[in-house]
């Protein structure tokens, strides 16, 4: 059974029917910007919606018309093949091509992955949850974004590689970028004839297993053995770093520092990283957004990149942008505030995130000048589909209008952190979020010290 929303098999939500169109490497043209404004002001009355894999996601009354769904595969927004739909999940850094520190350009092999996927129907009993995430190297990296199988681009004497992830764990393997696609198609073979098996063995499983459920029952070993056996040696796809060797990573950026002004490797452009909101956009603000820059990027931080602005058309670009009341400061108290949909749109959600959220942010940029952004999170349960990663802020919903508050940890194992409050009303947050963010502003040891650095030692 599909538990994702996706363009062909849209979930029933609180607020509607949720339909998740999946854009390619998350770069979206005018044209594909203007169909979805379209598309939202025709059949929905909500806003447009980025997800933390910089997809689109869209509440309507009713499902799309084929009319439309037809129109979206014209436009490179949906699969051919409706049964292939769900598994175009590919991650790239939004600024591949155009980072100046990246090792590598992602975006062809993104693209041939895609392609891929679209000449292999068999690929569709695969969990809709199968996901790949290649990061060449760029200061906005996506490797530590959770993918069942991520490639990472690294030096290792002197040549490029990627450097072999699978879910979420490095392995000692690295792959000749040449070899790239030939190495993800057999580990998804192989991962596809496990869940060939697991049908055999288990007729009534409705969900198709997911990658680390093979994991779990092979073993990492006998994955990685199973691909090289697999693999023809010539020429080697593969080799084995060995500790203590050096092989080398770019250095990231922190994670919303995409937002702001950043100089593209084409020397004649820059980059602008736009806050948006708790991910979400009127039709209106995602057009005129598109036309000013000509396309987007969507992050998996649930913000947009313009790309390939003119040097020259920096100061306009900003102040067209503000025009449209967004904002691209990394301190504005939005820029790392993440939202599940909620009551208003999950039935287990036990609180109102989205209005507890603007209420919390509302408050901070009248009360308080943040000097770095701090990852705040509202979650209506412990599922927490906003954010998988530990946050700075952690605000789970418990009960009606009650929040439980954790701040990080000394322990990452902890899901959520520390816990500071166990029942919290939400409408007192916006005061206790601001308090906890000024302690760590008046006593932090230096001004460099990080939220999370400050609180795993506040006792
Ligand atoms: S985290 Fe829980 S409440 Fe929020 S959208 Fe996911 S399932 Fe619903």
């Amino acid at each position: 059974m599909n538990f994702c929303p996706s363009l062909f098999k849209p979930t029933t939500a609180v607020d509607g029917i949720l339909t998740r169109i999946r854009v390619p490497l998350g770069i979206i043209s005018l044209e594909q910007i203007e169909a979805i404004a379209q598309i939202s002001e025709q059949f929905s009355n909500s806003s447009i919606q980025i997800t933390n894999r910089a997809n689109i996601q869209i509440r309507t009354s009713e499902p799309f018309p084929n009319s439309v769904l037809k129109d979206l595969q014209k436009l490179g927004l949906a699969a051919h093949n409706p049964d292939l739909d769900h598994l175009r999940n590919i991650m790239i850094s939004p600024t591949a091509g155009i980072d100046p520190q990246a090792l590598l350009d992602t975006r062809p092999l993104a693209i041939a992955w895609l392609k891929y996927i679209d000449n292999h129907p068999e690929l569709a009993i695969l969990s809709p949850k199968f996901s790949i995430g290649i990061d060449g190297g760029e200061g906005v990296s996506i490797g530590n974004r959770p993918n069942d199988i991520i490639l990472k681009a690294v030096k290792y004497r002197k040549e490029i590689y990627f450097s072999l992830h699978i879910v979420n764990t490095p392995t000692d393997l690295l792959i000749n970028p040449d070899q790239a696609l030939n190495v993800l198609s057999v580990l998804t073979e192989i991962y596809r004839n496990f869940t060939i098996q697991k049908s055999f063995q288990n007729s009534d499983q409705i969900r198709s297993p997911r990658l680390r459920e093979l994991i779990k029952e092979w073993g990492m070993e006998v994955y990685l053995k199973t691909l090289e056996d697999i693999l023809d040696p010539h020429p080697q796809p593969l080799c084995h770093w060995k500790k203590g060797k050096e092989i080398s990573n770019t250095s990231t950026l922190g994670e919303f520092q995409h937002l702001g002004v950043y100089s593209q490797v084409q020397s004649e452009y820059s980059y602008m990283g736009v806050v948006i909101p708790l991910g979400r956009l009127s039709s209106s603000q995602f057009r005129s957004i598109g036309n000013i820059s000509k396309s987007l990027r969507l992050t998996p931080f649930q913000n947009a990149i313009a790309p390939n602005i003119p040097n020259q058309e920096i100061e306009s670009v900003k102040t067209q942008i503000s025009e449209l009341g967004l904002s691209i400061s990394d301190n504005y108290p939005f820029a790392a505030m993440v939202a599940c949909s909620g009551i208003t749109g999950c039935k287990s959600s036990a609180t109102d995130t989205q209005s507890d959220a603007r209420a919390i942010a509302e408050h901070l940029q009248t009360s308080i000048i943040l000097d770095r952004p701090i990852n705040i999170h509202l979650t209506g349960c412990e599922k927490s589909c906003a954010q998988h990663h530990p946050s700075d802020i952690t605000l789970l919903g418990v009960d009606t209008d009650m929040y439980k508050v954790f701040v990080s940890d000394r322990c990452e194992e902890v899901k959520f952190g520390k816990e500071l409050q166990n029942q919290y009303p939400a409408s007192e947050l916006p005061n206790l979020v601001k308090e906890l963010i000024q302690t760590y502003q008046t006593q932090r040891e230096t001004p460099d010290q990080t939220f999370k650095e400050f609180m795993r030692n506040y006792d």
